[in-house]
């Protein structure tokens, strides 16, 4: 199973691989389609700043969907 080559499915963005795990660690655990940052947080109706934020807080707290 590759994790390569996967674009946003909201506006067709490369995702990195963050946009990736943080989608599946807010959204949906099992998902295999994703969204950007920007259009998470749409989807949340937040900021791309507490996204972010998010991504950073989990990492600290070793969460293993971030590699
Ligand atoms: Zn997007």
């Amino acid at each position: 199973m590759s994790d390569n080559g996967q674009y946003c499915m909201q506006c067709n963005k490369k995702l990195e691989r963050d946009e990736k795990a943080i989608y599946r660690r807010l959204v949906n655990r099992g998902a295999r389609e994703y969204l950007c940052i920007p259009c998470l947080a749409r989807y949340f109706k937040c900021s791309e700043e507490d996204i972010k934020k998010r991504i950073v807080q989990l990492k600290a707290m070793g969460c293993t969907l971030f590699g």
